[in-house]
């Protein structure tokens, strides 16, 4: 299905005009970012953590210590709610009131699993360092088996989400557009300056492909 299933805890009820079910939409902003926020409750208390994840066809993977309590509250079943956005612009209207910005966010709910399976962790791993840096996983050591055993990976079904997005110029009340101040948008991109190679490399060594130049999608 190239569309995600609507529920009513995914249904857009403010601005709906700005919401998309499109799986496209949504992997395309998966893909794009670099960090998603993970919502979970431990004993009636939320917590909101950033973590990296990448998105393997219709599954969200994270991974981390098996010390961590975000992983270890995941790993045991919690209701998780993952956002992951890309800012893409200050909108800056006539009023004080109509400021706003321009983005394309998900929002994923569900229940993630562990993954045990080596094979898959390794998939995982390379997948992550990929989303990161597209070639990196062919130019490093990759994890032996008791880094693997030591990193929790779980894997989240992109089911339940829900893509919302923003564009263009503000939007501002009739009354305010003869008003004299300056009204626009100041875009905003993610880019990377040049690489600080570690004091510890030896000078033979050159950038690698998968940064000349380094590149986050668009
Ligand atoms: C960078 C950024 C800045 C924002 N600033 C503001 C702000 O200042 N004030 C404000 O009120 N809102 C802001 N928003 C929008 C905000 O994320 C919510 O969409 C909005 O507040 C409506 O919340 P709600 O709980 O009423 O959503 P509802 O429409 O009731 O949410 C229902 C369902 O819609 C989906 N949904 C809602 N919001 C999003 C989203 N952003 N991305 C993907 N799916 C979504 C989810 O599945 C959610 O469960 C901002 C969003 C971004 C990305």
């Amino acid at each position: 299905m190239s569309t995600l299933t609507v529920t009513p805890r995914t249904r857009l009820v403010r601005r709906p005009d700005r919401g998309s079910f499109d799986r496209a939409t949504v992997h395309a902003i998966l893909d794009e970012a670099l960090i998603c926020h993970v919502g979970f409750e431990v004993d009636g208390q939320p917590y909101v953590l950033p973590t990296v994840y990448v998105r393997i066809e219709e599954h969200l993977y994270v991974h981390g210590s098996v010390g961590s309590r975000m992983l270890r509250s995941l790993r045991e079943g919690a209701q998780v709610c993952v956002t992951v956005t890309l800012l893409d612009g200050l909108v800056l209207a006539r009023s004080a009131f109509h400021h706003s910005m321009n983005y394309r966010s998900v929002v994923l709910l569900g229940r993630a699993q562990e993954v045990t399976e080596l094979p898959e962790k390794r998939r995982a791993f390379d997948a992550l360092l990929e989303h990161i840096a597209p070639g990196r996983s062919r130019e490093v050591r990759p994890a032996d088996d008791l880094e693997t055993r030591a990193t929790t990976v779980l894997r989240l079904p992109i089911e339940e989400a829900s893509a919302k997005i923003r564009t263009g110029p503000p939007i501002d009340d009739e009354r305010d557009y003869a008003l004299g101040c300056w009204a626009g948008v100041v875009p905003l991109a993610l880019t990377a300056a040049q690489p600080i190679a570690d004091p510890a490399l030896p000078a033979a060594i050159p950038l690698p492909p998968s940064l000349q130049p380094y590149r986050r999608l668009r």
